[in-house]
């Protein structure tokens, strides 16, 4: 009798377990960011230690979601940001991910920063190293850059409708993106960050399961970088 009351509370626990490990999250958003629009603001930049960032897309993140709108957030502080766990991706980092924040520096802290806030919460299904190498893996397979000049829509000032840069996306990639605005030091509405989202295996594009209402204009500036 003991026996068995052992085993019913052990099924329990393990069922329990398996029940929160799998719900950790949903899917992922991966967040990146038009370096030009970060750095035209009112707030400005600060270029990395090394050099200043090519023209492209910068990773922001990648960020683990739930379909009902919310996201968890520093999941493990005993599972800190360790920069030699991903020494052979740091070449691939500072060209793909680099910080433009002040004063300058190497990107650490910035990719500490969404190691902690956001890594650790997607730990069950990517350990640190596979963290940063899955999510430099998407960004160059979609290259979004590629995908928007092919359809002439360049980063050299000019203004575009935010359907013919989400229509252009789609067509090339399969794939629908939300896109995200700011203001440069005028005010003017420009492209600031687009949103694709992942399956929760980090393994492909999906379609996003929820809408993401970002405020921009009808028609938005693509600044040079
Ligand atoms: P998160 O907490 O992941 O939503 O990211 C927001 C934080 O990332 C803010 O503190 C931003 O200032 C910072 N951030 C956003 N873009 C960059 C960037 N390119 N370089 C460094 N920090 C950034």
């Amino acid at each position: 009798m003991k026996t068995h009351l052992m085993l019913i509370k052990l099924l329990t626990l393990h069922s329990l377990l398996v029940l929160s490990v799998s719900h950790t999250f949903d899917f992922f958003y991966l967040v990146q960011q038009w370096p030009g629009s970060q750095c035209d603001t009112k707030y400005s930049c600060c270029y990395p230690t090394k050099e200043k960032p090519r023209p492209d897309f910068g990773i922001h993140g990648l960020w683990p979601n739930w379909i009902n709108g919310s996201y968890p957030s520093n999941c493990d502080s005993n599972s800190p940001f360790n920069a030699i766990e991903i020494s052979n991706l740091m070449n691939q980092m500072e060209s793909h991910w680099p910080t433009l924040s002040c004063p300058s520096n190497d990107g650490q802290k910035f990719w500490g920063h969404e190691w902690n806030k956001h890594g650790t919460c997607s730990k069950t299904v990517l350990d640190q190293h596979e963290f940063f190498s899955t999510t430099l893996k998407l960004k160059t397979h979609i290259n979004l850059l590629g995908a928007l000049k092919d359809a002439g829509i360049h980063p050299n000032g000019s203004e575009y409708s935010v359907t013919s840069i989400r229509d252009a996306i789609k067509e090339a990639r399969g794939y629908t993106p939300w896109i995200e605005c700011n203001r440069d030091a005028s005010g003017n509405s420009q492209l600031y960050q687009i949103y694709l989202c992942v399956d929760s295996s980090g393994s492909r594009f999906i379609e996003c399961p929820v809408n993401l209402a970002k405020k921009c204009n009808t028609s938005i500036k693509f600044p040079s970088f």
